[in-house]
């Protein structure tokens, strides 16, 4: 039986432990993606490096006028944060019994290297799949993602290259690998709000008009209000006050403005528009005056059962024996970008319990399982297709 603690004995652990040793903070890429280039050049992979301003990208394709099915995922990682916290030194990829430390081992180095394993092992076997293959791989995922997928997609779109089936390798998992698979994201919207009132002494509140008191009944209706029930793959839409400020610092003045930050996690039960439009009747309704502000961080996408999301659910059945979860909760991912071009999107990858914490780290018999699952996947869309 083959020792999977050994990089000797495990590619995939191998590759991830060459990853890791790249220390690649948003936005540096550190030379991973020209790892990966490498690997995949050498099994028939046309690579195409696309750099935008301080962000690495990287599209590489095998493979020409059949339908594209893409691995996309990012080579950045968050900062390691105080590294006398870490057992061991976040870039320096270590072995204790059976688990790899590092950062990026969960989010998502691991899940580069388990793509990477997966397709050399899938065109070993079948060197001319009824379907094309491609890497998205970024460095800013991390970060402001001004210059990573978004623009990729962009120059895809603009020479009408279509992806159809997308896997992003995020750290989708909860206790074992496999157990979910996100299959959508919910939309993020924020407001900047900013209520108007007149600043005066607090002896004196004839003559002046305190915004504190006008916005809590409204902020209040905001915080209460329910703005629809999700449906079967959205939890119900959120609204959370994430900041409020007002006032001078002094005990005897009513402030003559206060700020509230505030932010939207939504279903696909409403739009942006149809929340824009509640909020201002609220606001309205409590006779504020306002100023309002909105950041549409993403919108919400979902892939439904479908080739992607069937094959995938397969490949989790016969690899690992359990049937996955379709969730759509969490944060935003590099997904948003891609799903707007049709593409059906989900992601599937390691466990999350410790990505962006301190001692970031993978179960290494996970990393041969999520290999083994990608593998299933293509295997799985390769024979769809020819039935
Ligand atoms: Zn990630």
């Amino acid at each position: 039986m083959t020792d999977l603690t050994n990089p000797a004995s495990n590619p995939t652990l191998a590759l991830t432990m060459a990853l890791i040793e790249r220390a690649s903070v948003t936005p540096e890429d550190a030379g991973c993606q020209q790892l990966m280039a490498a690997r995949l050049a050498k099994v028939g992979f046309n690579i195409e490096m696309m750099p935008f301003a301080d962000t690495l990208n990287m599209w590489a394709r095998h493979g020409q006028g059949k339908p594209l099915f893409c691995f996309a995922g990012h080579t950045d990682v968050v900062p390691s944060g105080p590294v006398d916290a870490w057992h061991t030194p976040p870039f320096q990829p270590t072995i204790i019994g059976d688990t790899l430390f590092g950062r990026g081992a969960a989010d998502m180095k691991g899940s580069l290297a388990a793509m990477v394993v997966a397709t050399e092992q899938f065109l070993a076997q079948e060197p001319s799949p009824a379907f094309n293959l491609a890497y998205l791989i970024t460095s800013d995922e991390e970060g402001p993602f001004i210059n990573g997928t978004v623009k990729v997609i962009e120059t895809l779109e603009a020479r009408q290259e279509k992806i159809r089936w997308c896997l992003v390798g995020e750290p989708s998992s909860h206790l074992q690998v496999g157990d979910v698979i996100k299959n959508g994201r919910r939309g993020s919207l924020t407001g900047h709000l900013t209520v108007k009132g007149i600043q005066g002494h607090v002896a004196y509140p004839h003559l002046a008009d305190n915004p504190i008191h006008k916005a809590a009944p409204a902020l209040a209706a905001l915080a209460t209000e329910i703005w629809d029930n999700g449906n079967a793959y959205f939890p119900a839409t959120s609204f959370q006050i994430a900041n409020i400020q007002g006032g001078t610092g002094a005990s005897n003045v009513i402030p003559g403005e206060l700020n509230v930050m505030f932010n939207f996690r939504y279903s696909t039960e409403v739009d942006a528009e149809q929340l824009q439009s509640r909020v201002y009747a609220l606001l309205d309704k409590f006779g504020l005056h306002y100023q309002l502000e909105w950041t549409l961080n993403g919108l919400p996408f979902l892939t439904e059962q479908g080739d992607l999301v069937d094959s995938t659910v397969a490949a989790i059945e016969k690899v690992r024996g359990i049937t996955p979860r379709l969730e759509t909760t969490g944060g935003t991912s590099d997904g948003r970008f891609i799903a707007p071009t049709g593409a059906q999107v989900i992601e599937l990858g390691p466990c999350n319990a410790t990505i962006h914490k301190v001692n970031e780290c993978v179960a290494i018999a996970d990393l041969s399982q999520l290999t083994e699952v990608y593998l299933q996947l293509l295997i799985n869309l390769q024979q769809r297709l020819t039935a």
